[in-house]
């Protein structure tokens, strides 16, 4: 028996667990301290009380001989389908219900989608970007090329910087960490070049409900030419707050062909084989959340983790901190002061402000010198993080 050796080129993740036991040593040796968390990526406020109602009922259902449910569709309830299928269409998207399927979250489809493609493709990943992406194609056993974020291009990297041909191509926009976000026009240069190239993108569009600028786009599908060359794969997890419940959904457009295959009928085919769809609860609670009165609900939420990116990326602005995101993302993406390593800063605010936050190290190379805040958390938290963080800078 032999293992998968591409497992050991992989780095090991210290990045959260680190975190994780620096934030405990620090309560141990400061017990009366107030810690506030602006690390964690994870929602803070409970789920909109439409899908709690909607799921409480669900169960209800089961529970009966003649509304209960077994094994539902691979693809997922075509009442979920067609829910999102109208979410997108108010942002002017046509999809048709088929062309969406339901999973289990973004980062479950975001690692099996690599199954249909070949191993020897050329991955381009942006750097810095959400870990999954890299470590998904090292287990695979791929090679990965990066193209990188600096502030020359305001931590979103161009075509022109791809120095191979490329196969694969992951965008995260809006970013994590970076909270920065394509306009129109440079996912238009990116879709331009895929085509070009016979390439794939992989859109990650987990992020996308944070955006308020109108004229920014919240899915790859608002670009012409990408019905030719991208999956889109999304979540609730953020925008409803389903991050523990679990549900996710990928797009794949009709026209999606390379060497004569159908992408979306490979995926399904891929999904029957080794997915038994999830719960009928959540897709009732999904259903729900993407109804007029749950997007109202969900807006609520992601208000105030508005407001809370706002009062961060003010503060930062008052510090003269060089920073993006914030405007249409959860997070902010700073440049550490005074020339600090981003696990110094790290151990400066947790040891002086008893504050955690993220080294921008944790997200690739060029993360480094870098940190990430999160809004994800209460106001009040907010505002007195804030005011530590300006006492001792
Ligand atoms: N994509 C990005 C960019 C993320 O930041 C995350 C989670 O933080 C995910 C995907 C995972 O989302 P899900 O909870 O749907 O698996």
């Amino acid at each position: 028996m032999k293992i998968n050796k591409h497992f050991l080129d992989l780095q090991d993740s210290y990045l959260f667990s680190t975190i994780a036991k620096k934030a405990l040593a620090h309560i141990a040796d400061n017990p009366d301290a107030n810690v506030l968390r602006l690390g964690i990526g994870d929602v803070t406020r409970p789920l909109p009380k439409v899908a709690v109602d909607a799921m409480t009922a669900a169960v209800a259902d089961m529970g009966s001989a003649s509304t209960f449910r077994g094994y539902g569709p691979e693809q997922g309830y075509p009442f979920v389908r067609e829910a999102v299928q109208k979410y997108y269409a108010a942002k002017g998207v046509e999809l048709t219900a088929d062309e969406i399927y339901v999973g289990d979250g973004a980062k479950s489809d975001i690692g099996n989608i690599l199954e249909l493609f070949d191993r020897d493709n050329n991955i381009i990943i942006p750097d810095p970007v959400y870990p999954a992406y890299v470590d998904a194609n090292i287990m695979a056993g791929r090679t990965v090329h990066y193209v990188n974020g600096d502030e020359g291009n305001g931590f979103l990297p161009m075509p022109d910087s791809v120095g191979v041909k490329p196969d694969i191509i992951y965008i995260c926009s809006p970013n994590n960490p970076t909270g920065s976000v394509y306009t129109r026009e440079q996912l238009k240069a990116w879709v331009d070049f895929a085509l070009e190239n016979n390439a794939i993108i992989l859109f990650d569009s987990a992020y996308e409900c944070f955006i308020s600028d109108k004229s920014l786009p919240s899915s790859i599908f608002e670009i012409e030419g990408a019905r030719k060359c991208a999956v889109e794969i999304a979540t609730l997890s953020k925008m409803a707050g389903f991050t523990g419940v679990r549900c996710g959904y990928t797009i794949i457009p009709h026209e999606l062909e390379f060497e004569g295959q159908n992408i979306g009928k490979m995926w399904m085919r891929r999904q029957a084989t080794k997915f038994n769809g999830i719960s009928y609860i959540v897709q009732k609670g999904a259903e729900a959340v993407l109804t007029p009165e749950g997007l109202a609900q969900c807006r609520e939420n992601i208000a105030v983790y508005m407001e809370n990116a706002k009062t961060i990326a003010t503060t930062m602005a008052d510090l003269g901190i060089w920073h993006v995101g914030g405007d249409n993302a959860p997070y902010i993406w700073l440049k550490c002061p005074q020339g600090l390593s981003s696990w110094d800063f790290f151990d400066k605010l947790l040891s002086e402000a008893h504050i955690v936050g993220t080294p921008g190290a944790g997200f690739g190379v060029k993360g480094e010198g870098y940190f990430r805040l999160s809004a994800f958390n209460s106001k009040e938290n907010v505002l007195e993080a804030m005011k530590r963080i300006k006492e001792i800078l």
